[in-house]
């Protein structure tokens, strides 16, 4: 889950609008896309963008901020359907491509090794530079754990999509 603190930002001021607060958005249609919308703190940041672009007629609408549970709630159908659309997509490439699609369900083995599986030195040298700080050679199994455990949800997904390869998208 994230750990973002706020809703949205202040198109005009950048300021943060916090979930479960009051923010304002443009009348205008063309401001409220879905992905480029824009959101104003205050009725003075709504006014300082009409001038720019140029709205005959506008005015700023309150809206209600969602709680944060409930926007991660819809963030996360949201990646669902992407991901189910994504799916639609590759079933029809395949199937367009004439190739069969690999069915049955997928075996894990339990017989690998349990290596260490970031590379130590560029690890150090992150927290290093990052920070100033040491890192413990003992925060490397609970790390290697954590991508295990990726890489198993990883191979979930592209297998479930009939895949023999594991994908950037799978993560
Ligand atoms: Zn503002
Ligand atoms: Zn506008």
């Amino acid at each position: 889950m994230s750990d973002r603190t706020h809703y949205r930002l202040c198109s005009s001021c950048k300021k943060e609008l916090h979930f479960g607060a009051p923010y304002y958005v443009c009348s205008v249609s063309t401001c409220n896309r879905k992905r480029t919308g824009l959101t104003f703190c205050s009725v003075p940041c709504f006014e300082a963008h009409v001038p720019m672009v140029r709205h005959r007629e506008a005015w700023a609408e309150e809206k209600m901020a969602p709680a944060r549970d409930q926007w991660e709630a819809e963030q996360s159908a949201e990646r669902e359907k992407e991901s189910q659309r994504e799916q639609a997509r590759e079933r029809r490439r395949v199937v367009g491509a004439g190739a069969p699609v690999p069915s049955g369900p997928l075996e894990l083995s339990d017989d690998v090794p349990r290596d260490t599986l970031v590379v130590v030195s560029k690890l150090k040298a992150y927290i290093r530079a990052r920070s100033g700080l040491n890192t413990s050679d003992t925060v490397l199994e609970p790390l290697s754990d954590i991508i295990r455990q990726l890489a198993d949800d990883a191979i979930e997904r592209a297998a479930a999509e009939g895949r023999k390869t594991v994908m950037d998208r799978d993560f």
